[in-house]
């Protein structure tokens, strides 16, 4: 039990790859702060269930990652509500794919506000606490998509590799603070996210979801299988280890081999 003393705040952990985390952190001892979208009553059986199985303090704010004012609010409640905020897992985050010439504005702005703009206001909003206590870790989700392109995510390319860069300027920011910032890039995870564009790939190509799922995985990853939320887990509980304290500004791949090629 490593983070026994620390309190966390994982957005978009009511789900996939957020929720993988906050279950990792959770394992470890540290009070976490839930975050993301969901029916009000299947959130609270998750935070409740996730309270007793673990044995840690597990709190809920409802903040759309859209809004800077929520984002900041989120942060101070978390240190208000579990006594210090010394872990931020920025990890909620949207897809949408076409063309560039087909991109909507609107989607464009969606994506980049979430993808990329939750990820400063959050950190801008959580540093200073981590200052205070000399200690801190910044765990930022960003993507095999944060190094390399795909065709038709151009808000979603854009955003991720502003995440990697970003987390490179806070690293160096904080240096000699005890704070660090990482950027994790998974390949494939399957989480309703990626679920979505097999389904929508399935109905384009008039396919099995079966066969749209190994074309997916044979496009882009050596290694044919899905990293899980668990395994993503794992490397941000290392990441917030003494083991890792100087480990700052990496993007850490975990995806397959995607990046290799
Ligand atoms: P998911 O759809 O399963 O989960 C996304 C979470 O973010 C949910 O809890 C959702 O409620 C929350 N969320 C969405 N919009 C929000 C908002 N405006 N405010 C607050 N919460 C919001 O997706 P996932 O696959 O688990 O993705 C999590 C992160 O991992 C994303 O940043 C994604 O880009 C990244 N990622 C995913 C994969 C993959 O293959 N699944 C690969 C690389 C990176």
């Amino acid at each position: 039990m490593s983070l026994q003393s620390k309190a966390a705040l994982v957005t978009g952990s009511t789900s996939g790859i957020g929720l993988g985390i906050a279950r990792a952190l959770a394992g470890e001892g540290a009070a976490v702060m839930l975050n993301g979208f969901g029916d009000p009553a299947q959130i609270e059986k998750l935070r409740s269930g996730m309270a007793s199985e673990f044995g840690v303090r597990v709190g809920y704010a409802a903040a759309d990652m859209a809004q800077p004012s929520e984002i900041a609010a989120a942060v101070r409640r978390t240190a208000d509500e579990l006594g210090s905020l010394d872990i931020l897992v920025n990890n909620a985050g949207i897809q949408f794919t076409a063309a560039i010439e087909d991109f909507p504005d609107e989607r464009w702005d969606a994506v980049i506000a979430i993808n990329l703009s939750a990820v400063f206001h959050g950190m801008k909003a959580a540093i200073p606490f981590m200052k205070r206590k000399g200690w801190g870790r910044i765990v930022n989700i960003a993507s095999a998509h944060g190094l390399v392109a795909s065709p038709q995510k151009v808000a979603y390319v854009a955003a991720k590799h502003g995440v990697v860069g970003m987390t490179k300027v806070a690293a160096i920011e904080l240096a000699n603070s005890g704070v660090t910032a990482n950027a994790i890039c998974p390949g494939w995870v399957r989480t309703p996210l990626v679920e979505k564009q097999l389904h929508d790939r399935a109905a384009a190509q008039g396919r099995a979801l079966e066969g749209v799922t190994e074309d997916l995985l044979a496009e882009k990853q050596p290694m044919r299988q899905f990293s899980t939320p668990d395994q993503i887990g794992a490397l941000a509980v290392f990441l917030c280890s003494d083991a890792a304290a100087t480990i700052t500004g990496a993007p850490l791949s975990i995806d397959g081999g995607w990046l290799a090629q």
